[in-house]
């Protein structure tokens, strides 16, 4: 069984190069109809800024249409515009 251990040996001795988390990024010119990531149907707007009071708004909010998300953070970098309220995943608006 040497080769066997030569093999293992290999192996440990190479250092684990771990990659950089570099979460996906989905883009999208409209609302999707489905998720990218797991083709679930339950897409919500992000609602930035204090949200209003408007029964419309309410009912929105009831229905998981959209989803308030606090403040922008800021300008040079986009806000994601909808998310999936399945896997979270997050889409951001993309110009045509
Ligand atoms: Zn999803």
């Amino acid at each position: 069984m040497e080769s066997l251990d030569y093999a293992v040996r290999d192996k440990l001795s190479q250092p684990h190069v771990r990659q950089p988390f570099r979460p996906e990024r989905f883009y999208s010119t409209d609302k999707p109809k489905q998720c990218p990531r797991c083709r679930s149907v339950l897409i919500a707007e992000l609602l930035y800024g204090e949200p209003g009071r408007s029964s419309e708004l309410i009912a929105d909010l009831k229905a998981g249409r959209v989803v308030p998300a606090g403040k922008t953070k800021s300008a040079d970098k986009p806000d994601p515009r909808w998310k999936c309220l399945d896997c979270q995943t997050l889409i951001y608006h993309k110009e045509s």
